[in-house]
């Protein structure tokens, strides 16, 4: 792309075309980048992602979610481990919204993963941090295109079952997986519901520890998720041929047991998803509304940041509390304040 600075035509290329330690650098450099919040990184990381794109697009997209203790780390490593030793190239990102909060993470600790991170063919990227978990989920997503474009075939976004962050990875990967506890099944007013409409599959981690369990977690939340579906407007619009139900699978992933059984799982999805034209069809919805979530922040911001608008908007707000204007003609006024500047 001719807006690219000679450094970051170079760091296309290494991204692009290089190979190994130099490559990951590449990489790391480009995620820093696009991560950057200041103003001329963020015209360089456009450029870079323009750049970048026609590269993107060929990873499967893994997401993987589950309270802290699920075994996040542990599983991650093993099916990294195994996926490698398949000769495929594995990216982990993750968005953690603890780390977007309060600077402090739930998922950075720098000892995770010790064993895949030393693998020449696994990049491991913690959570973005600072800022709303909008903006960190939209560096993750970024992240995602950089890691496709430096050819990695599988990427796994892993994040923690808190908040609306598993809405957010759902919506940025092919297919979401939840982690459970065996005793998950016992309690499932636990596992909240809209998560689990969510799940494309689901893992009850942690199998070694009481098998009996784990299996009776299965069958009640193969039950629970039987239910669900038939419910989902999605799994009725396509018919009963077409719609999935998630299937459910028992690991220890600290023992590596049931790692293909899993990705077998993970594959039989993919090839319907495939077949169907479904892939194509979700990337394209989760493209339409990663544009327009990023379209409702930035008009949010510019709203708030409106010099005025921000003289304005405490008296507007006084008078509405205090019942002297209608909640709907003070958001009127004040968003003919916006417009009015902004075309002047
Ligand atoms: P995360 O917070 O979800 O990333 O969870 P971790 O991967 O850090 O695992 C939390 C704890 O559970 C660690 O002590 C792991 O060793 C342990 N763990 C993870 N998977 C298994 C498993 O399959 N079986 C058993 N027994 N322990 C596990």
């Amino acid at each position: 792309m001719s807006l690219l600075a000679a450094p970051d035509q170079a760091l296309v290329q290494a991204l692009c075309g290089g190979l190994g330690a130099a490559q990951r650098r590449a990489l790391a450099k480009a995620i820093t980048l696009i991560e950057s919040t200041r103003a001329d990184h963020r015209a360089r990381a456009d450029a870079l992602l323009g750049a970048l794109l026609p590269h993107a697009g060929g990873a499967f997209r893994l997401g993987l979610s589950g309270v802290p203790g699920a075994g996040k780390s542990t599983f991650i490593e093993a099916l990294g481990m195994f996926l490698v030793g398949r000769g495929e190239r594995v990216a982990v990102l993750a968005v953690d919204p603890s780390s977007s909060v309060s600077g402090g993470s739930i998922l950075g600790d720098k000892t995770r993963m010790q064993q895949l991170a030393a693998q020449d063919s696994a990049f491991i990227r913690p959570s973005p941090s600072g800022g709303a978990l909008g903006g960190v989920a939209d560096k993750t997503r970024e992240a995602i295109i950089a890691c496709e474009a430096a050819g990695y075939g599988v990427v796994i976004v892993e994040t923690v079952g808190v908040g609306q962050s598993e809405t957010a990875v759902h919506g940025m990967t092919d297919c979401f997986c939840l982690l459970q506890l065996p005793n998950a099944g016992d309690d499932l007013q636990a596992i909240k519901k809209g998560v689990m409409e969510l799940a494309d599959l689901v893992v009850i981690n942690k199998a070694d520890l009481d098998a009996a369990a784990a299996t009776r977690a299965r069958a009640q939340i193969t039950g629970a998720l039987r239910v669900l579906r038939s419910h989902a407007p999605e799994a009725g619009g396509e018919g009963e041929e077409g719609s999935w139900h998630p299937e459910v699978v028992e690991l220890s992933a600290l023992h590596g047991q049931g790692l293909p059984a899993f990705w077998n799982a993970v594959l039989r999805f993919r090839r319907r998803q495939a077949t169907q034209g479904r892939l194509a069809a979700r990337r394209r919805a989760q493209d339409r509304a990663w544009m327009w979530e990023r379209i409702d922040s930035g008009l949010r911001e510019r709203f708030r940041t409106h010099p005025a608008i921000a003289a304005t908007l405490p008296r507007m707000s006084d008078d509405v509390q205090a019942g002297r204007l209608a909640p709907s003609v003070a958001a009127r006024r004040l968003l003919d304040l916006m417009s009015k500047t902004t075309t002047d």
